[in-house]
């Protein structure tokens, strides 16, 4: 503390280079703050700083995986709030006097701006040292070290911690995941808690919509499941198979498939999604025009292309909706999807759909599209995976589905029987067609040259807002991965890749296996992807293997083995 004291009397009022001094650790009495980053300039990048204190847990509040992120959570979110109420804020020039922790969303995510150790638990933070003009202040300095780090450092101790609510905190987590865990046996694809809140306040807050109509559960769906925290809950079980939902225009189905898309996360209490748990690999399907594809076998959807052209190794550098989606498809199949959640919405009509008068008027031989129609029940039989699809407009859906939910003023109902009663009075005029086997899924293997992060000799790998990454001289355009949900994630994937880059791809390992061998390393954290100490690990959150895989699909140069 003295040091840190005489080093800023030291420099106080000389050129902003001289914050440089400050590299390195100093010991409070009940913490270490490390200065990890100095930043060059008031308007650069903030400094990356530590706050390290012992680890003064009840070790039961992070004994496992689970309830470590889950008390990890608990605490960033606490520093998050304690920042707006002891840090006064911007002080002098740029970002002076700022101070920032990653925080989360209504997601819990494994995230790295706060560790927790067997010995210690650490906040990463960015805060601007402060600034008139280019000049050190170091009085203002002064304040920010010595009265607000100490009072956000003082949050990481147990002693001044909510214990009960950090606990229930970890015991909802893990409630949340043990039912996740459970849905295979219970034969589920998706469970949805009687009560659940679906729809979010707006398209930019994913908060909860005041006033929602929570969701009601039809006796015929309904599932019960004991959990180990909170006991017994009630819930509509989506089962595996192949499942629509139906019903008028603005009842709600599209929301209810946005919640699924979600259940592959954990939810903070509050959220209205708590217990909206989605198999852990589930994938949003929708079209994507102007994609790039790459060497991708959409043969089970497309085929018989104008002038031969090739479908089982599939390139363009501009996809339409319908083979775009395929593409998505056999990609995500690629990489072990379980369940396919699709919206008509968001989906190409020639792909989901082709009547008897259009197959009479165009001939199949003059149609390269086999619809999903045709494949959504290969697709579960040969490689048990399961479909929910939102369909308003196309009712010879019902041949093939296991389970009809129709939604009704935002209260689904059971219509499975109605819809089998309907498909058996008026027969089917339309033909099956592309055959009666989906085939098998192959993996595709990326070759190293494809796969560039650097530019100038430099590896320039940045994360802009959600849906943008800087790879490199390329931008991978994330806009259509609708279940990326937290910046930090999507820095993690611009960060994972080139980290993939040097050390997975390597012209041997399929993409899947790359996706695989990056889940398998984010189980520890993703400290890992600190290169260097002037490098803040404190903003990433995980991501699955197959958000990262498709990031790569997306990489406009990639290649992949013949
Ligand atoms: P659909 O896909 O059936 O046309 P949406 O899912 O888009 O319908 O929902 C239409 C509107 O109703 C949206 O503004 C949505 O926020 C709202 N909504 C959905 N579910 C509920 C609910 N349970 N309570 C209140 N409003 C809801
Ligand atoms: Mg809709």
């Amino acid at each position: 503390m003295q040091a840190l004291k005489s080093i800023l009397k030291r420099i106080d009022g000389k050129s902003y280079p001289a914050y440089k001094d400050l590299r390195g650790s100093f010991r409070f009495p009940f913490f270490f703050l490390y200065f990890d980053h100095i930043q060059g300039d008031p308007f650069a990048s903030p400094s990356r700083i530590r706050l390290r204190v012992a680890q003064s847990f009840p070790k039961e509040l992070y004994a496992t995986r689970d309830r470590k992120v889950a008390l990890a959570d608990f605490l960033v979110r606490r520093i998050a709030r304690a920042i707006g109420e002891v840090v006064r804020g911007r002080r002098g020039t740029g970002q002076s006097g700022l101070v920032y922790i990653d925080a989360p969303g209504q997601q819990i995510l494994p995230r790295t701006a706060i560790a927790i150790g067997e010995d210690f638990v650490e906040a990463r933070l960015s805060l601007g040292l402060p600034a008139s003009g280019r000049k050190v202040l170091g009085r203002e300095a002064e304040e920010m070290f010595f009265q607000e780090l100490p009072s956000l450092a003082r949050l990481l101790l147990a002693e001044n911690v909510d214990l009960r609510a950090a606990r229930k905190h970890t015991e909802l987590v893990e409630d949340q995941e043990y039912l996740r865990s459970q849905l295979p046996k219970l034969g589920l694809a998706a469970f949805l808690a009687e009560g659940s809140i679906l729809p979010r306040e707006s398209g930019v807050s994913d908060r909860p919509l005041p006033g929602a109509v929570p969701l009601e559960v039809p006796r015929e769906l309904a599932v019960s499941v004991e959990l180990p925290n909170r006991g017994r809950i009630v819930g509509l079980g989506i089962p595996l198979g192949v499942t629509l939902i139906v019903g008028g225009g603005y009842h709600g189905k599209s929301t209810l498939l946005r919640a699924l898309e979600r259940g592959i996360y954990n939810h903070i209490a509050g959220d209205g999604r708590e217990f909206v748990i989605t198999d852990p690999k589930a994938v949003k399907i929708r079209a994507e025009d102007g994609r790039r594809v790459e060497k991708v076998d959409i043969s089970p959807f497309i085929n018989n292309l104008p002038f031969g052209k090739s479908t089982e190794q599939f390139s363009t550098e501009q996809a339409s909706g319908s083979t775009s989606e395929a593409a998505n498809i056999i990609e995500a199949l690629e990489c072990g999807a379980k369940v396919l959640l699709l919206d008509e919405d968001t989906s190409a009509t020639n792909f989901m759909i082709r009547d008897s008068r259009m197959q009479e008027l165009v001939v199949k031989e003059k149609e390269p599209i086999t619809p999903f129609i045709d494949k959504v029940r290969q697709l579960y039989e040969e490689h048990q995976v399961s479909t929910v699809l939102v369909v308003g407009g196309c009712g010879d859906y019902f041949q093939v589905a296991d389970t009809v939910l129709m939604m009704d003023e935002y209260r689904p109902k059971v219509a499975t029987r109605e819809a089998k009663a309907i498909a058996a009075k008026y027969p089917l005029a339309r033909k099956p067609e592309g055959g009666t086997c989906f085939g098998a899924i192959s993996e595709r293997v990326p070759l190293p040259a494809g796969i560039d992060p650097t530019r100038g000799g430099k590896v320039k790998v940045k994360a802009r807002r959600l849906d943008e990454i800087q790879f490199g001289s390329q931008e991978i355009d994330l806009s259509r991965i609708e279940q990326l949900v937290d910046p930090s994630q999507t820095r993690a994937i611009g960060a994972l890749l080139a980290y993939a880059s040097r050390k997975l791809v390597d012209g041997r390992r399929s993409i899947r296996q790359i996706a695989e061998e990056i889940e398998k390393l984010q189980q520890n954290g993703l400290d890992f992807l600190a290169r260097s100490p002037g490098e803040h690990p404190g903003d990433y959150a995980a991501v699955r293997g197959l958000e990262l895989a498709a990031a790569l699909n997306r990489l406009r140069t990639l290649k992949v083995k013949e």
